[in-house]
């Protein structure tokens, strides 16, 4: 479709946006589906937060993502919040609906599709999960409010740690009927116990990420049992060593790859009300 003066604008904020595959994205998906939109990346520093989302409500775009180092000084920006967005203290989702700004958090919600598209439903399930920064709190939140029955959280004592506990006393407060436990990631014999009474693991730290990439989280190769399903949320390698060893001995596996596609395809939902091409957009721009 060609711009034209009815068309409307949805853009990326955050910095760096240079290298960002969402403009891509966004604009083939309008396309593909006859949407007279048009989406843009800018450059913005964090203290610059407040004044784009003004100027952008001034545009009255239809929407915008948001993305480091803008997500948390975004909060304050919007005139409501989605519960996942308020307790994840993080929107990278802003939708415009007549002035009003709703903030979202996807990342969750793309880890719980990804999960779903896999065959994996994480309803009344167990959850060990390794990780206490930005993803492993998008994915913790949002778990416990879509109905996961029990999380163990693993995280390293290092400058995180406080964000975890911090998820713990959400999750306590908000979602009751969610059982939380956090532990130290250094204690071994207590994180293969969690993981042998678990549904599902899940690495959310730095851990096999490039230039961990030889690394992983799961040393101990018995900890796979064929019923154990295995996910990360690293996709630069898109199989990382933990993924490929977890198929190996037989584990279902679900690669990161598919938390970041279904988190745009969910903002994509939110702004349109239309499921993106999620297929088509996996193929043309994220593959290796
Ligand atoms: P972050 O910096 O906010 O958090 C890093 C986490 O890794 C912390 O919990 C830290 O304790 C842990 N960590 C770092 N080194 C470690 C080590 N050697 N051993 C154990 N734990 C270690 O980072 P983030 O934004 O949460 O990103 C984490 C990973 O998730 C990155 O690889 C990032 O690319 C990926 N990610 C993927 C998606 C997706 O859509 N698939 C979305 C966000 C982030």
């Amino acid at each position: 479709m060609e711009i034209n003066g009815h068309t409307q604008m949805l853009c990326l904020i955050g910095s760096p946006v240079g290298h960002s595959g969402s403009p891509a994205m966004y604009n083939y998906s309008f396309n593909r589906l006859g949407l007279d939109y048009a989406y843009l990346a800018f450059d913005i520093k964090e203290e610059e937060t407040a004044e784009a989302i003004k100027a952008l409500r001034l545009l009255n775009v239809k929407g915008f993502n948001i993305t480091m180092p803008c997500k948390t000084a975004a909060l304050s920006c919007c005139d409501r919040l989605s519960k996942a967005a308020e307790l994840i203290g993080a929107v990278n989702t802003v939708v415009n609906e007549n002035g009003i700004l709703t903030g979202h958090n996807t990342d969750g919600l793309g880890w719980v599709r990804n999960c779903r598209e896999h065959g994996f439903e994480i309803q009344n399930k167990k959850m060990t999960i390794a990780g206490s920064g930005g993803a492993a709190t998008s994915i913790e939140i949002t778990a416990a409010l879509q109905g996961v029955r029990e999380l163990s959280i693993f995280a390293l004592k290092d400058s995180f740690f406080a964000n975890a506990q911090a998820t713990v006393e959400k999750i306590r407060a908000n979602v009751p009927d969610c059982t939380v436990n956090l532990f130290d990631l250094a204690d071994k014999d207590t994180f293969y116990r969690e993981i042998a009474d678990s549904d599902i693991f899940t690495n959310a730290t730095r851990v096999g990420m490039k230039p961990l990439d030889d690394q992983s989280l799961i040393e101990d190769r018995k900890a796979f049992r064929p019923d154990l399903t295995v996910s990360d949320v690293v996709y630069n390698p898109r199989v990382t060593k933990l993924i490929s060893e977890a198929a190996e001995a037989g584990c279902k596996t679900i690669p990161g790859i598919g938390m970041l596609l279904w988190q745009g395809a969910e903002a994509f939902h939110l702004y349109t009300g239309m499921e993106m091409p999620a297929a088509e957009v996996l193929e043309r721009y994220f593959a290796e």
